[in-house]
């Protein structure tokens, strides 16, 4: 089955909330998704999605996303579709470095995969474990009142993890987390995530101030030195997200006790081959994942529901819902919350059917 067209989608993914604020008052209004469809010389098409979280958050842009496709797309076709290791030593060869760029396409493959012989990808990426897995939900930054009527009112919709957006001025982020965390109920989690967004000696003020509360501390500050001196000043739960970008990193954070969980995101380290590779290394060493992407519509929540499904609940700390946080649905068949958990489809691949009515025409196609 070889690879004979690739196109590329963009789509306009508006915030139900209407702007999703985080460290530094970075925020987003309007997410611009880009969607891949790899086209086999079988009629079989695979599907994959990136969504960076505006283009100062990671170093990735959407632009930049549809820019590398172009670079890496005309060296695929005529390919094998389903030979997924070989079509990343071609994109890792054609492009150096990129990650994010490499997510849709990886992910497509995947699909089609899946597809090409009935199965779906988390039955491909290990079997499933369990019946769903629980979700966490991301409370933007605003007032910390607002923020913890936003902890009751996503409860409403059964999560039971919150992640608090901190990474803000230092007494009011200590106000966030204390507001929050007076209206946790028994059996639920609460994480202070600042998003790189302290200066060193601010996470050091926070840690201190919040020494007494039940929360876990995520990526304080932006390099992983910094973080790596919190984490070694403080008691409270740790988490890692942004530095974690590859298996290096991963190693050196292992190595130096750096972290009691991580956040794995899926086009961050290149798709979902290098993300298991990461989450594999992560159950053998027993460390707890998020496993989620850095935003997305439809197709991205199925591919975070099959990687999250199919790894073992011990090492699941949550994952993300992304098509509940935005007003345009961009395929159908992608799993919906139930509770405040998710479950991968039973379908071939990732389960869904884009919506081409919302992705309008290909704005770039590639063929031989
Ligand atoms: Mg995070």
């Amino acid at each position: 089955m070889k690879i004979q067209a690739i196109r590329v989608y963009q789509v306009d993914l508006p915030l139900t909330e209407g702007r999703y604020t985080w460290s530094d008052g970075r925020h987003v209004q309007v997410f611009d998704s880009t969607v891949v469809e790899i086209i086999s010389d079988t009629g079989i098409r695979g599907y994959g999605e990136v969504c960076p979280l505006g283009p100062f958050y990671l170093p990735a842009f959407a632009a930049g996303a549809r820019a590398g496709i172009a670079e890496l797309a005309p060296r695929l076709i005529g390919r094998e579709a389903t030979g997924i290791g070989p079509l990343n030593e071609v994109m890792d060869a054609t492009l150096l470095g990129h990650p994010y760029v490499k997510s849709a396409i990886d992910m497509a493959c995947w699909d089609l995969l899946g597809k090409s012989c009935g199965r779906p990808l988390c039955d491909l990426l290990g079997g499933r474990h369990g019946e769903s897995i629980e979700l966490y939900r991301a409370i933007s930054q605003r007032s910390a009142d607002e923020m913890a009527v936003n902890v009751a009112q996503y409860r409403e919709q059964g999560y039971r993890k919150f992640q608090l957006k901190v990474g803000g001025d230092p007494a009011e982020d200590i106000r966030r987390i204390r507001a929050a965390a007076e209206v946790l109920r028994s059996g639920e989690t609460l994480i202070a995530d600042a998003n790189t967004g302290w200066r060193v000696d601010d996470a050091a003020y926070v840690a201190k101030a919040i020494a007494d509360v039940d929360v876990y501390l995520e990526q304080p500050c932006r390099s992983y030195e910094h973080c790596l001196s919190i984490r070694r000043r403080t008691a409270l739960p740790f988490i890692l997200d942004e530095n974690i970008d590859g298996i290096q990193a991963l190693l050196r954070a292992c190595s130096d006790g750096a972290m009691d969980a991580i956040n794995l995101k899926i086009s961050r380290v290149g798709g979902i081959s290098k993300a298991r590779l990461i989450r594999d290394l992560c159950v053998s060493l027993d460390i707890p994942m998020t496993i989620e992407d850095s935003w997305g519509g439809d197709i991205i929540t199925a591919a975070i529901a099959h990687l999250a499904h199919s790894t073992p609940a011990r090492c699941r700390f949550s994952a993300t819902d992304f098509n509940s946080y935005v007003t345009v649905r961009n395929a159908t068949g992608a799993p919906i919350r139930d509770n405040g958990c998710l479950a991968a489809g039973a379908s071939p691949g990732l389960g869904i059917e884009p919506d081409f009515d919302v992705l309008g025409e290909p704005v770039a196609e590639y063929r031989a």
